[in-house]
């Protein structure tokens, strides 16, 4: 089975988000928690959870396919004390509000080395951020999402996913979620069915499928190995549909999120019934 959503909108409570997904169609969605621009946000009330979850049961959407997205503010491998300490009370915070909603996933980008500490030193920072949430939570799995690799940013190499992974103690609890532009303007080419097939081997030899937790379906308007991370819809960009019916085709990808980040949310719905159309060939 395969469960494809977007990232909706949650503004006017959490609760509103999964009425949101299925207005367009969607098996499985993304959110943001809380405000992602800000540090503090109101603690979850009750009411809100039990409004939320009774939402999810009514359009029929599992915990399991609902892959909420962490605050962009938050830096697992800050290379300063203070700004560490406040990323990772922030990214605790993420995962028990997560914890609360009865959720299983939080996609989170690992961190920017800001060129003050190298790229094996963030990774072990990253690694002991989420040993520490994971150590204050349950049942919540932390999924590192690869990037475009832009600016300092770390993740943009498949062997930056591994060598986080490598250095969690709980390997049940952590994941990865591969967002398409990303991969491409990384420099990971899937453009044609041949160069798909190059690249998730590579990511199988490297990682493996089986910490692959969700997608993010996105095209992209920069060019193969750009490093530059814009989105665009599905068909409109350098990847064109090729990879996105792969995806659809490609058993690998079942029982997981996936999840468009595309620019125009008016397309969404269409979208989604694009790409559950490939299934049938
Ligand atoms: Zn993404
Ligand atoms: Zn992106």
């Amino acid at each position: 089975m395969k469960y494809v959503g977007a990232h909706v909108s949650a503004s006017g409570g959490v609760q509103n988000a999964p009425l949101n997904a299925a207005a367009i169609g969607a098996r499985a969605f993304a959110l943001f928690t809380k405000n992602q621009r800000q540090w503090r946000a109101k603690p979850l009330t009750g009411e809100v959870v039990e409004a939320f979850q009774e939402n999810l049961r009514q359009v029929d959407i599992a915990p399991e396919h609902v892959l909420p997205h962490d605050s962009y503010l938050i830096n697992l491998c800050h290379p300063e004390v203070r700004g560490l300490e406040k990323s990772r009370d922030a990214f605790l915070e993420e995962m028990r509000r997560c914890e609360r909603l009865g959720l299983r996933l939080l996609n989170f980008h690992p961190g920017a080395t800001l060129r003050k500490i190298s790229e094996e030193e963030a990774m072990k920072r990253v690694a002991e951020s989420i040993n520490l949430a994971l150590q204050r939570t349950r049942g919540v799995t932390a999924v590192i999402e690869n990037t475009a690799g832009q600016g300092s940013t770390l993740g943009y190499r498949f062997e930056h996913l591994v060598r986080i992974i490598e250095e969690v103690d709980d390997k049940r609890r952590v994941g990865v979620c591969l967002d398409t532009c990303h991969t491409f303007v990384a420099g990971y080419d899937l453009q044609t069915p041949e160069a798909c097939d190059a690249s998730f081997a590579e990511f199988d030899r490297v990682v493996g499928f089986d910490y692959l937790r969700g997608m993010h379906l996105n095209d992209s308007k920069p060019d193969l190995g750009a490093r530059v991370d814009r989105h665009q819809s599905l068909g409109l960009g350098k990847l064109g549909w090729p990879v996105f019916r792969y995806i659809m085709q490609d058993e690998r990808f079942d029982g997981m999120p996936l999840v468009l980040e595309t620019i125009d949310e008016s397309r969404w719905a269409d979208e989604i019934q694009t790409l559950y159309g490939f299934m049938s060939g």
